[in-house]
């Protein structure tokens, strides 16, 4: 079909008060949707549901034929399938037809959200993503309709549920491996959990918050570390030393350009980041203006994301429309600098190691098995400086490892 064609699908008026809607993907979030529209009846009628494979049972208006499901007649579409295409492609395909869409993935916004988000307004229509950031938190709302006059300069922000539940498993004493399986049995970490456990996922989330903020910033160009290496000594030693380990996404935003990570980094242990655990998300937005707003909430899981979603639709059923998106400011990438915690766990007491290190402002000796083990806080730098720094300490045989992490302390 052309998308000259596509235009010219008929759009019935849907009955007085009644929002009809077309699916895609009967998941996780597909299922807990249709759950929460039952249980509100905000008077929306889910028409038809496109998934992928006939042979699971299911209740419903399910279809697995996706030419039939383009050409249905619907006010709103929702897509809950994941991955970038087929679910640009039939985003396009409704957005051309004049349909709003309502997305809950993060994959596809951060990827192609920039040509949906114009191909939605050259067709008088809108696509809304609450639902692909910090599960049931309205950041984006928030962003797009409140933070008007202020200029948000850093967000610091716990963004992945997955790798939150890992870690604060892991703060408990189970190591990687078996945090992993525990998160799965929980529902919060798939069968292959690669974009989440490398910040991947946190990556796509924090640039599609940069863009609500007017930066451009691809997901790519964010420096990335995932958890993987993370050890739940790690996390007790944090902890012995008032820090709690978080999958942190990060960024301080200037006019032209931006540093950002996503990676495990160490935040106080009552603070707004360190206090969201297993699921919760948590954005901390700094401005100019009010200085510090924390948004904490439920990040993942069905029944938070289809409240998120369930929002959007209810904005469409009430004819609201988005803010306009700012115009796109793009950012140039610069390496993140700031703070490290370097651990060094000795294998015997030695003098004149500090001098070594150079730029450490505080130091903490703790002892572990009767051993030392030195935790030095250095001043503001980028990653490259802490591989030089463990190059520089490779030789040093007194020092049995070097484990370092970005510390964040206000
Ligand atoms: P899921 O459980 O894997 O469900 C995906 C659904 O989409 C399934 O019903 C699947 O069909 C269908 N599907 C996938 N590819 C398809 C294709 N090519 N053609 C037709 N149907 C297809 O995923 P989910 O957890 O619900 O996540 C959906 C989206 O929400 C993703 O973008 C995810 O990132 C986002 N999200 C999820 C969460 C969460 O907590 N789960 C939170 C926030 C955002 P079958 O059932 O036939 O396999």
């Amino acid at each position: 079909m052309t998308a000259a064609q596509e235009t010219e699908v008929p759009r019935a008026r849907p009955a007085a008060g009644t929002l009809r809607l077309g699916l895609l993907g009967l998941g996780t979030v597909g299922r807990a949707l249709t759950t929460l529209i039952e249980e509100k009846g905000l008077g929306i009628e889910v028409k038809s549901i496109l998934v992928r494979d006939p042979s699971k049972p299911r209740e419903g208006p399910v279809t697995t034929d996706a030419a039939r499901f383009r050409g249905g007649s619907y006010d709103v579409v929702v897509e809950a399938m994941g991955g970038v295409e087929p679910a640009a492609s039939l985003v396009a395909h409704f957005l051309r037809r004049g349909i709003p869409v309502v997305t809950a993935n993060k994959a596809l916004v951060a990827e192609r959200g920039e040509e949906l988000a114009e191909l939605a307004a050259a067709h008088g229509t809108e696509l809304r993503c609450e639902a692909a950031v910090a599960g049931g938190i309205p950041i984006l709302d928030v962003i797009g309709r409140s933070l008007r006059a202020a200029t948000v300069h850093r967000i610091a922000a716990v963004l992945n549920a997955t790798s939150n539940v890992v870690l604060t498993r892991m703060a408990r004493g189970l190591r990687l491996g078996r945090a992993v399986e525990e998160a799965r049995r929980l529902g919060f970490a798939e069968a292959d959990p690669t974009l989440d456990l490398s910040g991947v996922d946190a990556a796509q989330k924090l640039s599609i918050l940069v863009r609500r903020l007017g930066g451009l910033l691809p997901y790519e160009q964010i420096e990335r570390t995932g958890i993987g290496t993370v050890t739940p000594i790690d996390c007790a030693r944090a902890a012995r030393l008032g820090y709690a380990l978080k999958p942190v996404a990060w960024a301080r935003l200037a006019r032209d350009s931006a540093e950002a990570f996503a990676a495990p980094a160490l935040v106080p242990k009552r603070g707004p980041l360190g206090r969201a655990d297993n699921e919760a998300n948590c954005v901390v937005l700094s401005t100019d203006t009010v200085g510090d707003l924390s948004f904490s909430g439920p990040g993942a899981g069905g029944r938070a994301t289809a409240s998120a979603i369930l929002d959007d639709l209810a904005a469409i059923a009430r004819h609201e429309r988005a803010p306009a998106p700012l115009p796109p400011r793009p950012l140039s990438p610069r390496p993140a600098v700031t703070r490290w915690l370097l651990v060094l766990p000795l294998a015997a007491d030695v003098d004149g190691l500090l001098p070594l290190l150079g730029q450490v402002r505080e130091v903490r000796e703790l002892r572990e098995g009767g051993l030392p083990v030195i935790a030095a806080v250095t001043a503001p730098l980028p990653s490259e400086r802490i591989e030089t720094l463990r190059t520089l300490l490779r030789p040093v045989r007194a020092v049995s490892d070097v484990r370092a992490f970005r510390l964040l302390e206000d």
